[in-house]
């Protein structure tokens, strides 16, 4: 497979086109940002861990029969993928209160959720993906019905599998979030699972472990991205 142009440059990857019309190449950057753009810095070697911790997840979900775009590890920053129409609504899942969720209800930060909790966010970095629900998906065509349906129902599994393999490697998931996308009629999981789109406390010690650590200025980032790693690949 060759890489060909760029398609799309994000925040924290870019796509390239290759010469096999379905298949793309996802590169992993070390930039990292929070609050809608507005905090801008470097994590070094993230993107080498992330593509990573993204591709152990991804073999992971397949060998448990949830399909996603990954295709294969290439190289340090780089994984092959299937093209996908990417569906602008991004799912979070939630176990754990954090984030925008404790600010929503007034609650303190780590109250564990009696079951888990599915939010549905527009994709639009203009308007920094305002939290949405299904009336706004059908009334803006967003996406169909059944693959509304999918998704929430593939974000449940997923949750349910990384739950249980975070735990065994002593790290809570306590939200991380998710993109879906069209891929030959198919609803498939795209985009990546890291500590970028996740919140990972430590079991034991209950440290954060993900991206907050860069968010909220609590030092270490390199190195709690490190650990992960090594548990995840573990
Ligand atoms: N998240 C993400 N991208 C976004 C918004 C949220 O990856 O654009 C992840 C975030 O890392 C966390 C979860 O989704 O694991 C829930 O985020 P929340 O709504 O609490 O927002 P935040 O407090 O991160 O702004």
């Amino acid at each position: 497979m060759k890489k060909l142009e760029k398609l799309y440059e994000g925040k924290a990857k870019i796509l390239y086109e290759t010469d096999d019309s379905d298949l793309l190449i996802q590169y992993f950057k070390d930039e990292a940002t929070a609050f809608d753009g507005k905090k801008r810095g470097l994590i070094e070697n993230k993107g080498i861990l992330n593509n990573r911790m993204s591709s152990r997840l991804f073999e992971c979900l397949e060998e448990n029969g949830i399909e996603t775009h990954f295709v294969g590890h290439i190289s340090d920053r780089e994984m092959a993928v299937k093209r996908l129409e990417i569906i602008p609504v991004e799912v979070v899942a939630r176990n754990v209160v954090a984030g925008s969720l404790a600010k929503r209800m007034g609650m303190e930060e780590g109250v564990p959720l009696k079951k888990p909790v599915l939010e549905l966010y527009y994709k639009s970095d203009e308007l920094g993906d305002p939290m949405i629900n299904e009336y706004h998906i059908d009334a803006f065509g967003l996406a169909r019905r059944d693959e509304v349906e999918t998704m929430k129902e593939k974000a449940l599994l997923i949750n349910k599998f990384l739950v249980d393999f975070f735990e065994k490697r002593g790290i809570v998931l306590v939200d991380f979030k998710l993109e879906f996308g069209r891929h030959k009629g198919k609803v498939l999981l795209g985009d990546e699972i890291t500590p970028d789109g996740c919140r990972l406390w430590n079991k034991i010690t209950g440290e954060k472990m993900d991206k907050d650590r860069f968010r909220r200025d609590l030092g270490k980032v390199e190195e709690s991205y490190q650990e992960v790693c090594s548990r995840v690949l573990s």
